[in-house]
């Protein structure tokens, strides 16, 4: 008979086993706490990078004590990443810029707040902060960039424009971003590229290749002119329902002027250059790609019956009205100051409805709302 052996180790070989489960025990629990804690920085809104480096730093108790934070991730995830800096990036406001990291840290070094710091990174993008950062710190950033619409880019310009005008910070900035610091002509950016909402003045020129793409003619019936008025076709709708509101007040409405390409402007320049002479021109006829009216979306307004569009009620009706159909009237009397035109009680700019109420309740110019809003 085959006595079993009993299978028993001796006690020398049990102890590496116990020690060996030990150690697999530990990994298997400190793997489980890893990942579960993975898992709650995800859960936050961290990447997953963002989250490993926050656990190999041992910042874990420490954000998971902070409410999910942008910037946090990204310094988490970058290269740069300061320890030092850490509770101000909890504190600034995330941009989505490829140096935003390298950046603050380069601003923190200078000596900038936090705050200041969020509003430089936010009125610049990557490639003008990158640039500012290697400047020495200098004064105003919160009064400057505190205003919504003010361009870390333009901060030189509002320097030198405060130690000259005295203006508070936000009309410095408003001013300065209309290019009143600049000569009128002088410098003006060049617009290439359609777009309904272009904003054409003494610094903003439309290059000769600037042809709107979907003008349509507009009815015989409502021209005051020799010869056919091209538009924009959603201009060309807006003042068809105008000119039938305005017919049930009695007014009769007609176009004197539509689009006119740069060529068009080119030959009326010079038209009035021999009539009036130089003066007159510079006052009352756009140079060639300064005229609203080769954007397409301007129109010259007239009364059916009297010739002088300012002693007639269309020009009272359109006053009180034209806003509630999308155009205003785009120099006015009262803001030659910030528009560089006499005013031209004939004409009208389309805008569409939401910002011609805009502007007409706060009685401001295009110039001026498209800076503050439009202008990115
Ligand atoms: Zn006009």
């Amino acid at each position: 008979m085959v006595q079993k052996r009993k299978l028993k180790l001796k006690s020398s070989a049990r102890k590496p086993l116990i020690i060996v489960s030990a150690v697999i025990l530990v990994i298997i629990i400190i793997v489980c706490f890893y990942f579960n804690r993975v898992g709650e920085l995800k859960s936050l809104g961290y990447s997953e990078t963002a989250a490993n480096s926050i656990i190999f730093k041992f910042k874990y108790s420490y954000i998971m004590g902070l409410p999910f934070n942008k910037t946090l991730n990204a310094a988490f995830e970058s290269d740069d990443y300061i320890e030092n800096n850490l509770d101000n990036y909890a504190k600034i406001d995330y941009e989505e810029q490829e140096h935003l990291i390298t950046n603050i840290n380069k601003l923190l070094d200078k000596g900038y707040s936090n705050n200041e710091v969020s509003l430089i990174i936010s009125r610049g993008d990557d490639e003008s902060v990158s640039e500012f950062v290697k400047r020495d710190k200098v004064k105003y950033i919160e009064e400057f960039l505190a205003v919504d619409y003010a361009k870390l880019e333009n901060y030189d310009r509002y320097l030198a424009y405060k130690e000259k005008e005295n203006d508070d910070a936000e009309t410095t900035v408003l001013y300065v971003n209309m290019d009143f610091d600049k000569e009128d002509y002088v410098d003006p950016l060049v617009i290439d590229e359609f777009d309904d909402y272009v904003l054409v003045n003494k610094h903003r020129q439309l290059s000769s290749e600037y042809v709107p793409d979907d003008l349509v003619t507009i009815d015989d019936e409502y021209v005051k002119a020799d010869g056919e008025i091209e538009i924009e076709r959603n201009v060309a709708k807006a003042f068809y329902d105008m000119a039938e509101a305005a017919a049930e007040d009695g007014m009769e409405l007609m176009v004197s002027s539509g689009y006119r390409s740069y060529e068009d402007q080119e030959e009326i320049t010079n038209t009035y250059l021999e009539l009036y002479g130089q003066n007159y021109v510079d006052n009352y006829v756009a140079k060639p790609g300064f005229s609203e009216h080769q954007t397409a979306m301007s129109l010259d307004i007239a009364s059916k019956t009297v010739d002088t569009f300012v002693n007639s009620d269309e020009y009272v009706w359109m006053m009180d009205n034209a806003y509630k159909y999308g155009f205003i009237l785009r120099y006015p009397k009262s803001k030659e100051d910030i528009t560089g035109y006499k005013c031209e009680a004939w004409h009208y700019r389309y805008v569409g409805k939401e910002i011609a109420e805009y502007i007409h309740e706060n009685n401001i110019t295009y110039d001026e709302y498209y800076v503050m809003f439009l202008d990115n």
